[in-house]
């Protein structure tokens, strides 16, 4: 009855989103804030006085969306904790050519997978990252080959370099990396991507680079090989509108057009475009909430290192930490009960370790004492 496909699959488990009571929630890495009312206001706009435009099929090309997010980021560099600096790095204009929109990262992610990564060879990835990458994987049938961390947690370029080599192998990894949380420079990834052919596929996913210090959308003026991805689900507080996109020069982003257009030719709805083109219109209101969240992220940190904690340095709007003498599940089921939920995972390796989603300061409080008494 079933097609021999199903037997490849492995799904993604989200962070749990009860129903049963009300929970702080700090396991999905969800933004905190809302978005901002501009946000709102359109979306409110767009079905009282547009009410026509439900009926008819969006934009499948989402063209006002990409100019915005295109404006975005040329406005902001693509760091919004850190936009400043982060503007005067990207020292040339991403064109909305280079953009496409899909309905969430994940999906984004998807079409990037069928794009790029075939069964010619196997793709490399490190062994602890998004864990929807061996999903994808799974499901378009593509091999893998994993590479472990280094001892600090950090990526092993080093070894993801000589591994790609074998075979030609595409490349992918989160930077900032999850669920540790660590980034690579920028600088780190320009001299990998110097190291590779330039027909060979990176894909770096960004979904974090908002909260920290680089981005490496610079580099794609110089390395046509490059595929960046992020995700309005983070930074921008739209997990509930489902909105990602990937930036690339432009003939890999049509390439990824093609791989839509035989798929799904209207991933992004009517509702979707109006709402992250009003959220990149008014960036400055995310730059704020993604201070306040670094903010906070490095207080926790600090926090839970004077009670012993070990935790990782995070570029993120999460915390990956341990306490020596208890399991992630413990400690998960401690807090739980005390009305906040976080992440652990059950993966050998990791599964002593909590991953935390910075939230606002007082339910940092809250969870601060939380800590402190177990
Ligand atoms: C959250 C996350 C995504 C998915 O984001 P959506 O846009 O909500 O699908 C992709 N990659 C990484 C590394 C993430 O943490």
């Amino acid at each position: 009855m079933l097609s021999e496909r199903l037997e490849n699959l492995h799904p993604y488990v989200p962070g749990e989103q009860p129903k049963d009571r009300i929970y702080i929630k700090l396991n999905a890495n969800e933004n905190p804030f809302p978005p901002s009312k501009n946000v709102a206001k359109a979306i409110k706009k767009s079905v009282s006085c547009h009410r026509e435009k439900l009926r008819l099929y969006p934009d499948p090309d989402s063209v006002e969306l990409r100019t915005a997010i295109a404006d975005m980021l040329n406005s902001t560099g693509g760091v919004l904790c850190n936009s400043q600096s982060a503007k005067k790095e990207l020292g040339f204009k991403i064109t909305p050519q280079m953009i496409f929109c899909g309905n969430g990262s994940d999906e984004v992610l998807s079409f990037v997978f069928y794009t790029f990564f075939g069964s010619r060879c196997p793709l490399v990835l490190p062994e602890f990252t998004y864990s929807f990458y061996p999903v994808y994987c799974g499901f378009y049938n593509i091999q893998m080959k994993k590479i472990p961390l280094k001892n600090d947690w950090g990526l092993d370029i080093d070894k993801m370099l000589s591994e790609s080599e074998k075979n030609n192998s595409p490349i992918i990894f989160a930077n900032p990396n999850a669920p540790t949380g660590i980034a690579l420079k920028r600088a780190e990834v320009e001299s990998f991507l110097k190291k590779i052919p330039s027909d060979r596929i990176l894909v770096v996913d960004e979904a974090y680079a908002d909260f920290g210090e680089e981005s490496c959308l610079s580099l794609l003026k110089d390395y046509k090989n490059l595929v960046i991805v992020r995700t309005f689900s983070k930074s921008f507080s739209l997990a509930g509108m489902r909105l990602g996109f990937s930036v690339a020069n432009p003939e890999l982003i049509n390439s990824i057009f093609t791989v839509k257009n035989s798929f799904n030719h209207f991933p992004v709805d009517f509702l979707a475009q109006t709402a992250g083109k009003a959220a990149c219109e008014n960036y400055s209101y995310y730059e704020e909430n993604a201070k306040k969240i670094v903010n906070e992220r490095n207080l926790l940190t600090e926090f839970l290192r004077s009670k012993n904690w070990f935790v990782i340095e995070s570029k993120t709007n999460f915390i990956f930490a341990k306490k020596n003498g208890m399991g992630g599940t413990s400690i998960y089921e401690a807090v739980k009960k005390a009305g906040i939920l976080i992440r652990h995972f059950d993966t050998p390796g990791i599964d002593d370790f909590v991953r935390i989603t910075i939230g606002t300061k007082n339910q940092m409080d809250r969870l601060k004492k939380v800590l402190a008494e177990i």
